[in-house]
């Protein structure tokens, strides 16, 4: 008996190290989803959604779960590589909040690609000295119906008006077309409003919580819950929230991250 119970042990222990190790180490080699490159991912954070750069396109765990998504989506078959979407999909009209990153990077080819940026001194609608488009997504400046993708990557937490920032992507995307997007969910509580506005008053109701952004200074207004669903589906859109399986680690260095796929119906 004591036998079973030191090897149970052992065993234990093995399985604790062999995870252990898994978290701890510095790199890893793999495919890469969203470049298509067999490549190695380097661990340069603690938080697994942010971490583990590909060698090639600089993505992160969250940028390839992102990629690997739209790519099951849109039914482009393996091997992964989001240059395939480009290819086969030429005729997607898509719109990025986000004028950086490596996925506007591919993106970006093609021809229906429109992505912005939020700067407190360019009139919404309107470029900056680069050529960056601003836009507000409380109050985009696009028309109705005209996008079948809309793609964002942490932004809605820092949104005041989430409920607007929803409407609106509901109103300029297509009927049939989706929302792919990523928040920080919290899948063990419901949504929280750490700051509520009223009458354009901001009002705290917890402490202040800031992600690294340059551009909006990163200011956390709400903790997305498990029932992100309802809210969605007010707006009017149908679900689901796909959760990065151990699969998505073991190929692809993507750990810890899941993403909406939001559809207007
Ligand atoms: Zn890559």
């Amino acid at each position: 008996m004591k036998r079973i119970i030191e090897r149970g042990r052992m065993k234990l222990r093995n399985a604790l190290n062999a995870g252990k190790a898994l978290f701890t180490a510095e790199r890893y080699s793999g495919s890469c989803p969203l470049c298509g490159c067999e490549t190695i991912f380097t661990k340069t954070s603690k938080n697994l959604r942010e971490t583990f750069s590909c060698a090639c396109c600089h993505s992160y765990s969250r940028n390839r779960f992102v990629a690997k998504v739209l790519l099951d989506l849109f039914h482009i078959p393996p091997p992964y590589s989001l240059h395939k979407l480009v290819r086969m999909r030429p005729d997607l009209a898509v719109y990025e909040t986000a004028s950086y990153g490596p996925i506007h990077n591919v993106l970006k080819d093609l021809k229906g690609y429109i992505c912005s940026d939020f700067f407190y001194d360019v009139p919404f609608g309107a470029c900056n000295k680069k050529g960056i488009r601003c836009e507000n997504i409380e109050a985009l400046t696009f028309p109705d119906g005209v996008c079948d993708l809309v793609i964002s990557q942490d932004v809605f937490e820092h949104v005041r008006l989430y409920e607007k920032g929803f409407q609106e992507i509901s109103r300029i995307l297509k009927n049939g077309g989706f929302h792919i997007f990523t928040v920080p969910l919290n899948p063990f509580q419901k949504t929280f409003k750490r700051i509520e506005v009223r009458n354009n008053e901001e009002i705290h109701l917890a402490p202040r919580v800031y992600h690294g952004d340059p551009v909006r200074g990163g200011l956390v207004y709400t903790d997305f819950g498990i029932d992100l669903h309802e809210i969605l589906s007010s707006f009017g859109f149908s679900s689901e929230i796909q959760w990065c399986s151990g699969m998505d680690g073991f190929y692809h260095a993507i750990y810890w991250v899941c993403v909406i796929v939001s559809q207007k119906i």
